[in-house]
């Protein structure tokens, strides 16, 4: 005899992390490894963060803080938000499963982009929904009227990673205001904007936006990108109304942000001085490594993240497996129908060089 297997969840698609560096070791038997396939902040993070983590400043053998006060207080005077507007997760990814436990069901549907971002997608089927994508154009970029097309459908919840990840591309003002006009009052419209610390200023701030509707929202942000403390996992989410966060906070386990990672994320926030200096540094690489792309005669999307998605013309699991050879971890696009495409962050010099001559190597 057998227990219950959840169908939904025997049958979701795997999340396709990034190699672990002693696994990157051992496969190339190298020991100078870019790790760039999973968005990282390869600058680290504040040494206020450090400084907040040190020796006994964190009480340990206390339960961390169910609510985070503390962080939040700091999140809503940052943003301008009421405290009970906002929901922090254990990284956005809770709150994206928070989400789809509390405003979807088996039958719901779900709606996002393709290629997606997999918790976009694993999370809704988890809970037994359906997921409609909308292809990116062959310009790679957002098809803001097919999403359009697919909101008067009336899905439950939308799911729109703006910059998106894998692709980098973000909604322009009108782009973004099409959608939100697009979107019935009875679509939760979740933007995803994880990304949101790199974008240049022609793109806009997608909460202002949504702020000034009468809308039902949830925006995600994230403290992994940007703030550089992925491995602490804290997230956020800044809902349209108290009730829309209580459901968030009600689908969350209790205790999900540990102790460290709340004070971490307080002290974060108290030095973006330094988190804009990282982002300055990203996004001239970032540039730089786009252009070197291009004149290898490939194909790259436009980005307003810290990584690029760009068309090898060749299998990219192949591809990635000879980069790794040398030493570099990328991520190769294996959703059907981008099955040629690979995502690369934006490292260091050096790691963004490492890269670089691997490719030209290879291709
Ligand atoms: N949303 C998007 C679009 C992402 O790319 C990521 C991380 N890759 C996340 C959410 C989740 O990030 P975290 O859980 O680290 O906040």
């Amino acid at each position: 005899a057998e227990p219950f297997f959840n169908p939904h969840v025997e049958a979701l698609p795997k999340y396709n992390a990034g190699l672990t560096l002693a696994s990157a070791r051992a496969a190339s038997g190298l020991e100078r490894i870019a790790r760039l396939a999973s968005n990282e902040n390869p600058y680290g993070c504040s040494p206020a963060v450090q400084q907040a983590l040190a020796d006994g400043a964190v009480e340990l053998w206390r339960y961390s803080d169910p609510s985070c006060e503390l962080l939040r207080a700091a999140l809503g005077k940052r943003l301008d938000v009421e405290l009970g507007n906002i929901v922090v997760g254990n990284g956005s990814e809770e709150m994206i499963a928070a989400a789809s436990r509390a405003f979807l069901t088996a039958g719901g549907i779900a709606l996002t982009v393709a290629p997606c971002f997999g918790l976009h997608e694993i999370e809704p089927l988890a809970v037994g929904a359906s997921v409609t994508k909308i292809p990116m154009t062959a310009e790679l970029d957002f098809d803001v009227t097919g999403l359009e097309a697919a909101l008067a459908q009336a899905p439950n919840i939308l799911f729109l990673p703006s910059p998106w990840n894998p692709v980098g591309a973000a909604l322009d003002r009108d782009g973004l205001a099409r959608l939100i006009e697009a979107a019935p009052a009875t679509t939760l419209f979740v933007l995803d904007e994880a990304y949101r610390e790199f974008v240049s200023d022609a793109i806009p701030d997608g909460l202002e936006m949504l702020r000034r509707t009468q809308r039902p929202y949830i925006v995600l942000r994230t403290f992994s990108k940007a703030f550089g403390l992925a491995g602490l996992r804290v997230g956020y989410a800044v809902c349209s109304s108290p009730r829309i966060a209580k459901m968030l906070a009600a689908a969350k386990t209790p205790f999900n942000v540990n102790a460290m990672a709340q004070a971490a994320a307080v002290a974060a926030l108290g030095d973006e001085a330094w988190m804009n200096a990282a982002v300055n540094r990203l996004t001239v690489e970032r540039d730089r490594v786009s252009k070197a792309l291009r004149n290898l005669g490939l194909r790259v999307a436009r980005s307003e993240g810290n990584f690029l998605f760009f068309d090898a013309a060749r299998d990219s699991a192949q591809l990635a497996t000879a980069l790794l050879k040398a030493g570099v971890v990328v991520k190769p696009w294996l959703e059907p129908g981008y099955r040629t495409f690979i995502r690369v962050s934006t490292g260091t010099v050096a790691e963004n060089d490492q890269f670089l001559d691997a490719l030209r190597a290879i291709v």
